[in-house]
C-alpha cells in the first residue's frame, strides 16, 4: 500500500507528489493523462520566476522533476471509485484497486466548450478559455466574450482595460452575473453587450480567429462580428462525477477544503482546480498540491501514534 496515493498528475498532482516523495514515504501518482490542462496550453507567462514557457514544456518539466524522486506514477490510468476507511481503496476504471494510508484527489477541473464550429479548430489560435493567461496576447485587439454569468462578466471587465474592444454576448435574455459586475460591465466604454445571441460559428483564415457569428435568438437573424479572439466563459467543470456521494462538494461539484486541504473525509485531501480554492491558475494549484502533501505528511504521523 501507499503511504500517500495521488489521483491526478497536473501541477497539483505534481507539486503533491514531489512534497510527499521529500518525506521518504511511499508515493503513487495516478493519472488519465499526466501533465494535465497545462498539455493544451501554449504560452505560459504567468508562472512566477518563468518569463516565458509553453504548456508541452512545461509539462514535460514537471515530469521529470516528479521522476527524480522515487515516486510510482501510474499514467493512462482513470479513478472511478474512492472508499474511504482506515487504508482507503481507489478503484480505476481498469478494474484495479490501489490502497493508500493517505489520499490527495488533484483531478484538475475543464472548461466547458461551447461545442461550435470552428471552437476546437482555433483553439489556442484565438480561441482562448483563461482571461488571466491569455488576456495580454490580445492587446490592443477586439475579442469577444461569450457567456453573462459572473466568470463572463468578470472576464470582460478584466479584458476591457486590455484589448481595444470586447462584446459579450450571452444566450439568455438576460445577463446572470451579480448586479456589481453588470453595473461595472455597463459603465465601460469599449464594450457591448448581446443577449440572446446563440453563437453559431467561430470563423477564422486557416491560422487564426477573424470572425464570430451568433443568431439573434428575439428576431431569428444572423450577425458577424469581426474579431481577433474569443473568450468562451461559460464554466468550468470540476472532474469530480466519480466522487459523487463520497465527500462534501460544492454546488458546482468542486470539493471542498479547508486551509489545510482536508476534505470531509479523513486522510483524504485534495488540491488544484477540483478543489473550492478560488483562481484557477498554475502556480496555485502547485501552492495547493504542496499544501496538501505537507498535510497528508501530518496526517500520517500523527495517526501512526496509536
Ligand atoms: P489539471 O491540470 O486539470 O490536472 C488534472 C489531472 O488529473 C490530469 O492529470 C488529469 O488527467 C487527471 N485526472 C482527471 N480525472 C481523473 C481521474 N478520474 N482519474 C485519474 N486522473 C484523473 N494557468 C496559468 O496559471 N497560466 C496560464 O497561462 C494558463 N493557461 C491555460 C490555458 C488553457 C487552454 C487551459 C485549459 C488552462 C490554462 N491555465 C493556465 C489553467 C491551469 O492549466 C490550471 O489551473 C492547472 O492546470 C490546474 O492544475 P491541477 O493540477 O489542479 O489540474
Amino acid at each position: 500500500p501507499f503511504d500517500v496515493l495521488i489521483v491526478g498528475g497536473g501541477p497539483a498532482g505534481a507539486a503533491a507528489a514531489i512534497y510527499a516523495a521529500r518525506k521518504g514515504i511511499r508515493t503513487g501518482v495516478l493519472a488519465d493523462r499526466f501533465g494535465g490542462q497545462v498539455l493544451d496550453t501554449l504560452a505560459i507567462e504567468n508562472f512566477v520566476s518563468m518569463k516565458e514557457t509553453d504548456g508541452p514544456r512545461f509539462a514535460i518539466a514537471l515530469e521529470e522533476h516528479v521522476k527524480h524522486y522515487e515516486v510510482e506514477i501510474m499514467n493512462t490510468q482513470r479513478a472511478s471509485k474512492l472508499v474511504p476507511g482506515k487504508m482507503i481503496e481507489v478503484q480505476t476504471e481498469s478494474g484495479a484497486v490501489l490502497s493508500a494510508k493517505s489520499v490527495i484527489l488533484a483531478t484538475g477541473a475543464r472548461w466547458r466548450e461551447i461545442n461550435v464550429p470552428g471552437e476546437k479548430e482555433y483553439r489556442n489560435h484565438g480561441v482562448a478559455y483563461c482571461p488571466h493567461c491569455d488576456g495580454p496576447l490580445f492587446k490592443g485587439k477586439r475579442v469577444a466574450v461569450i457567456g453573462g454569468g459572473n466568470s463572463g462578466v468578470e472576464a470582460a471587465i478584466d479584458l476591457a482595460g486590455i484589448v481595444a474592444h470586447v462584446t459579450l454576448v450571452e444566450f439568455g435574455g438576460e445577463l446572470r452575473a451579480d448586479a456589481v459586475l453588470q453595473k461595472k460591465l455597463r459603465s465601460l466604454q469599449n464594450v457591448d453587450i448581446i443577449t440572446s445571441g446563440q453563437t453559431t460559428e467561430i470563423h477564422g483564415d486557416g491560422k487564426k480567429v477573424n470572425a464570430l457569428t451568433y443568431t439573434d435568438r428575439s428576431t431569428g437573424q444572423s450577425h458577424k462580428l469581426e474579431l481577433e479572439g474569443v473568450f468562451v466563459q461559460i464554466g468550468l467543470v470540476p472532474n469530480t462525477e466519480w466522487l459523487k456521494g463520497t465527500l462534501d462538494l460544492s454546488r458546482h461539484g468542486e470539493i471542498e477544503v479547508n486551509a489545510r486541504g482536508e476534505t470531509s473525509v479523513p486522510g483524504v485531501f485534495a488540491a488544484g482546480d477540483v478543489t473550492t480554492v478560488p483562481f484557477k491558475q498554475i502556480v496555485i494549484a502547485v501552492g495547493e498540491g504542496a499544501k496538501a502533501a505537507l498535510s497528508a505528511f501530518d496526517y500520517l504521523v500523527r495517526s501512526s501514534v496509536d
